[in-house]
């Protein structure tokens, strides 16, 4: 039998995802933007056709995959031009976090809407003071010793699409374990709670989705808004962080797809001497590489997710950093490189590809930098020393 990457049910889902795609198109979300609208028709289509919940269990109206599946479907969107930001937090982290570690109650209240898209879920563990060292983050619960209610208190930066969000899975940690090393605690938040207020952040991003600065001021959660346990931290957390960088390689690698299809299209028909653009090495050897280094930050992302679906949680954890920083470094490389072969063309809004500019650095920077991934490899593969 010849060895596959991907399965034939893989590539059926990337072939049908792909035509999915193609029916929005970049074109939808320049106009859903425009609009100030979110991507509603979209992501509805999307959870009828099972993509959204591709990755969730079947007994919950998933579609019985896993973050390998589910990391195909918002390649695929991004390579059209149209990418669904919240796949890699509502189905990929939230999704993920309720199935392996939440009540019966908490699968049955929303795995269902996470999978056909009626609901949606925002998560946040970014702070303003603590940034990328999440050990230092603040939000606080403590319990009310006469409800056993939980209460909530702090704040967080970035959230994206909370606006279009049921609720929020907030990271935050319990009174007794407020100081020392991070000992996490995840609550879904409802937005309408009592105390939880939202505010936009001016972004320079040109997205559909937006991000928010979140003030949670003694939010009121019953006792099962708490998913898992008080005491297992750090591993449900993570069992839902390498969902996300996965997920956000697939959104960078989708993008700089996306970008280096334009630069070709266009290579291969602007003529401004005897032969088309793309004829010239200068033009058509940075497109090769981008093309490469897309497909082999693919290859890592491919690892990354199959270890994760094996239920190999630390293999998973490398491979996933390695995919993300590979990808992102990837799709910024194809972006710049798409920009620049499209001449005066590449900053016009006409062709839309100057806005991808920074849209691409949104993959350098989250869900955990290039330098924190670098970090990531020097000391836990390399074994160095820290600085910090
Ligand atoms: C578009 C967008 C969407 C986002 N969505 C979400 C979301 O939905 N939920 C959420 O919780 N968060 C979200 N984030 C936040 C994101 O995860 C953070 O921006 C990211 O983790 C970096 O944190 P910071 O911005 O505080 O940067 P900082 O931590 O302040 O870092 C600033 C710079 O210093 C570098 N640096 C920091 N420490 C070190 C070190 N030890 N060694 C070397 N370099 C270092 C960093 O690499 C970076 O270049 C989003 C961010 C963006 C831009």
């Amino acid at each position: 039998m010849t060895p596959q990457i991907e399965t034939d049910e893989h590539k059926a889902l990337r072939a049908a995802v792909a035509t999915l795609g193609a029916k929005y198109g970049r074109d939808y979300i320049t106009r859903t933007i425009a609009e100030g609208r979110h991507p509603t028709e979209l992501w509805q289509e999307a959870g009828k056709l099972g993509y959204l919940g591709v990755n969730l269990p079947e007994e919950h109206g998933g579609g019985g995959g896993g973050i390998t599946e589910l990391s195909i479907v918002l390649e695929e969107l991004g390579a059209a031009g149209s990418p669904l930001l919240m796949l890699v937090v509502s189905p990929a982290i939230c999704g993920t976090v309720i199935a392996r570690f939440g009540t019966e109650d908490q699968k049955r209240a929303w795995l269902p809407g996470l999978s056909d898209g009626s609901l949606l879920m925002a998560f946040g563990i970014t702070e303003p003071d603590a940034g990328s060292n999440s050990h230092r983050i603040t939000t606080t619960a403590r319990r009310d010793p006469d409800t056993g209610d939980w209460l909530l208190t702090g704040r967080k930066v970035f959230i994206s699409g909370v606006d279009m969000a049921d609720a929020v899975l907030i990271v935050g940690r319990t009174e007794d374990a407020r100081t020392g090393r991070l000992k996490p605690c995840l609550f879904i938040v409802p937005t309408d709670a009592e105390g939880f207020r939202k505010h936009p952040i001016d972004m320079e991003l040109q997205a559909a989705e937006k991000q928010f600065e979140l003030t949670l001021d003694d939010v009121r959660l019953p006792a099962d808004a708490l998913v898992g346990d008080e005491d297992a931290g750090l591993l449900q957390l993570f069992a839902g962080l390498n969902p996300e960088r996965i997920m956000t390689a697939a959104f960078a690698i989708g993008m700089g797809r996306y970008a280096l299809s334009k630069a070709i299209e266009y290579a291969r028909d602007r003529a401004v001497w005897k032969t088309p653009i793309g004829a010239h090495q200068a033009i058509a050897h940075p497109l090769a590489q981008a093309h490469i280094d897309l497909e082999l930050a693919r290859l890592m992302m491919q690892k990354a997710a199959q270890l994760y679906d094996a239920g190999d949680d630390a293999g998973a954890g490398e491979a996933a950093n390695m995919a993300k920083y590979a990808a992102g470094e990837a799709c910024v490389r194809a972006v710049d490189q798409a920009v620049h072969t499209l001449g005066g063309n590449g900053l016009t809004r006409e062709f839309g590809l100057a806005s991808l500019i920074t849209a691409a650095r949104v993959a350098r920077i989250a869900p955990v930098s290039r330098e924190m991934i670098l970090n990531y490899v020097s000391h836990q593969t390399l074994g160095l020393p820290k600085s910090y």
